[in-house]
């Protein structure tokens, strides 16, 4: 089990985003190497250019990574897991993360945005839950407007819970296979709620969405949930649907497991084909379960 991993992982991570303006990228770490886009690039890129609105060239776009851990060329006292420059619209990746979904497509969405910091619109709203937005994310976008104090209160059970699995990225005999399991929490009524959400035992924030995957032949499982670092994962308008979204990698290891494999980042879920069961949830209120056969 994957337990509280995501969640401290979650803690940890600082995306970075570099601000444009910069007439030359920062100068890149001597072990940088320049990296062809893999495959399943396309199909971030595409769901990043569907959740913006932006249309961009992903052929535009160069990448390193960096076998190390990156430093903000900002402020080299914080760690980072990627940073975009736009003097050469230039993404900087830890080798680590190369293949963590989410990462990925924050810097992408960078390149698309090409607008200083993390606008809330984009990062938190637009794209929310599809790229990653850690607490340095978060804190950039700013506060969301206070929501009227007469607003609804309702419990995670008056939320209406479904999710998705697809597989984005058709088998190769050279490239994992890649999917997502996204997970909608949609507001049934015509007006806005704000949800009350409880914490895990031994964190401060509270939760917001998590899964369960069972392998249900041969055995194993992962489960993990994400934090409401952003207030504004708890206010929906009327009629709003959110989500989040949760990258898989289809890999021939052992057994499901978090952060294994080379380049999937520490919240990656790598799974060896076969059966799943697949269990979302919002606040703890379920979607109804997906039973699926991944293929590589
Ligand atoms: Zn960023």
């Amino acid at each position: 089990m994957a337990g509280n991993k995501r969640t401290r992982a979650a803690l940890l991570a600082l995306v970075a985003g570099i601000s444009c303006g910069h007439l030359v990228d920062p100068v890149l770490p001597g072990d940088a190497e320049q990296f062809v886009a893999p495959s399943v690039y396309t199909q971030w890129w595409a769901m990043v250019e569907q959740c913006s609105g932006l249309r961009g060239r992903l052929e535009d776009v160069q990448w390193f990574s960096v076998p190390g851990q990156l430093s903000n060329p900002d402020n080299s006292s914080e760690p980072v897991e990627g940073y975009w420059s736009a003097a050469s619209n230039r993404i900087v990746l830890n080798s680590d993360d190369t293949l963590d979904g989410r990462i990925v497509r924050h810097e992408m969405l960078h390149a698309l945005v090409r607008v200083k910091g993390h606008p809330r619109s984009a990062f938190l709203q637009s794209c929310g839950g599809i790229v990653s937005c850690p607490p340095a994310c978060v804190s950039d976008a700013g506060p969301p407007p206070a929501p009227d104090p007469a607003t609804p209160r309702v419990a995670p059970a008056a939320i209406e819970v479904t999710s998705e699995v697809s597989v984005i990225s058709p088998s190769s005999s050279t490239q994992a296979s890649f999917g997502t399991f996204t997970i909608f929490a949609h507001n049934p009524f015509p007006h806005p709620i704000v949800v009350l959400l409880s914490k895990s035992p031994g964190v401060d924030i509270a939760r917001t969405y998590g899964y369960g995957i069972i392998r249900t032949v041969s055995g194993g499982a992962v489960s993990s949930a994400d934090l409401a670092f952003d207030i504004g994962a708890t206010y929906f308008a009327a009629g709003e649907t959110k989500r989040d979204m949760f990258d898989l990698a289809i890999v021939p290891i052992a057994s499901p497991s978090v952060g294994t494999f080379p380049g999937i980042g520490r919240d990656g879920i790598a799974l060896p084909p076969e059966t799943y069961s697949f269990r979302g949830d919002y606040g703890g209120h379920s979607a109804p379960d997906i039973t699926t056969i991944l293929n590589r």
